[in-house]
């Protein structure tokens, strides 16, 4: 029997009434023959609302207890979901992370899966009942600590537990219909990809685009378990995330990100060693730090300017000041009104003027590019924040159709 791997966000299961729309596409997914493994989210806003919770009792939580505090909401729809389908008959068994044999690293809040052993799950599907496994938590096998995997990490809960089950696929049920060539909600116009590869669905996600936590692209693409992302409010086929095929766009999407802010050091001396010395003390605290631009050299002073998510903004700050101080550079200033704007596709690798044709929109719109990076398939520029939603309108314009070119990538 075919083991089918589905995971249902928050929306999803938001009130009771989905619940039990969610139970009857799980009961009809039975009743057809399939081994059902279901990975689901926390009700709604629930983890928000807990770290509300957490931040009213306490200024700066330890990250132990907020794993407790908001691996409970994963638990909550668990349950429910299976007394959903019990109701209809169909047996059902819930299991937290831990107890379905999901191994992480010890890293409380950011953990990363290592190892899913996956024994329970195993056994209640031969005993024929359908699984259900609470999303975005495993556990420390060393210290037996409870974890989570980041915000949104019931994606990459699915696609592990799919490649370690041996699945042909996995299915991810959201409240959009799948994978735009820009946010429907900004772009009136955008499109449903049908397929997108994985590079470039890795690129949509690290550019922002929030319908796949990317390091469940990451497992999918390692392990080449396809990522059908549809609607669990329709029947529509959605978008599969898999292997290129032999078309490829030129530009596939337009992704965008207001989660990062701006930092920027002021006049650091012009010599060997000091990016080491800023960007090591970073990355040794967990920030993660994404685009670097530094600028010439005047007189021997430069200024360096970096993004890194909003949430670390602090820790950021104060490390760079220490650094500042430490190598005799200057002040270091925070601009939070910053997003950032991404053109993804994998035909772009053999078609020159992309990046060009991405200026020129730009500036024929008066939007000011403040900071540049690329890969071999995509441009970002940062920008103001409040013409973020400019900028992807009239970049999805200009890219929009898709020209394809035949030549897959080398
Ligand atoms: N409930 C967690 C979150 O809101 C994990 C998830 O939904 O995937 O980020
Ligand atoms: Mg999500």
């Amino acid at each position: 029997m075919p083991i089918v791997v589905q995971k249902y966000g928050g929306t999803s299961v938001a009130d009771p009434d989905r619940i039990k729309a969610v139970a009857d596409r799980i009961a009809a997914g039975h009743a057809a023959g399939n081994q059902l493994v279901v990975v689901v989210s926390a009700m709604g806003d629930t983890t928000d609302e807990l770290l509300d919770l957490a931040s009213r009792v306490s200024v700066s939580p330890p990250q132990r207890e907020l794993d407790m505090l908001l691996t409970a909401g994963e638990r909550i729809s668990m349950a429910l979901l299976a007394m959903a389908l019990s109701e209809r008959g169909v047996p059902a068994v819930s299991y937290t992370g831990s107890q379905a044999g999901i191994l992480t690293d010890s890293t409380h809040g950011e953990a990363r899966i290592t190892r899913i052993t996956g024994e329970r799950v195993r056994e209640s599907l031969e005993e024929g009942k359908v699984v259900i496994v609470a999303g975005f938590q495993g556990v420390d096998p060393e210290s037996k600590e409870i974890t989570t995997l980041g915000r949104g990490g019931s994606d990459a809960t699915a696609v592990a537990l799919a490649a370690a089950l041996g699945a042909d696929s996995v299915e991810i049920y959201t409240d959009v219909e799948g994978v735009f060539t820009a946010d429907p909600r900004i772009v009136a116009d955008a499109r449903k990809l049908d397929e997108v590869p994985y590079d470039e669905m890795l690129e949509l996600s690290a550019g922002g685009a929030g319908v796949l936590m990317t390091r469940s692209v990451e497992f999918g693409r390692r392990f080449d378990v396809p990522i059908n992302v549809r609607s669990s409010f329709s029947e529509d086929v959605g978008t599969w995330v898999r292997e290129a095929s032999m078309e490829q766009a030129i530009v596939s999407g337009i992704a965008h990100d207001r989660s990062e802010a701006k930092v920027t050091v002021n006049r650091v001396p012009d010599r060997p060693g000091v990016a080491a010395a800023l960007f090591g003390p970073l990355a040794r605290a967990g920030v993660n730090v994404d685009m670097i631009v530094q600028n010439v050299s005047h007189a021997g002073t430069t200024d360096i300017s970096f993004t890194v998510p909003r949430a670390n903004v602090d820790d950021a700050e104060r490390i760079a000041k220490q650094v500042s101080d430490g190598i005799g550079a200057g002040s270091v200033d925070v601009d939070p009104d910053i997003a950032k704007v991404s053109v993804v596709g994998a035909g772009m690798k053999s078609q020159p003027g992309v990046a060009a044709r991405m200026f020129e929109t730009l500036a024929e719109a008066g939007i000011n590019i403040e900071m540049i990076s690329t890969s071999a398939i995509r441009i970002s520029c940062v920008v103001r924040a409040d013409q973020i939603e400019e900028a992807v309108r009239v970049l999805h314009d200009a890219f929009d159709p898709p020209v394809i070119t035949e030549e897959p990538a080398p």
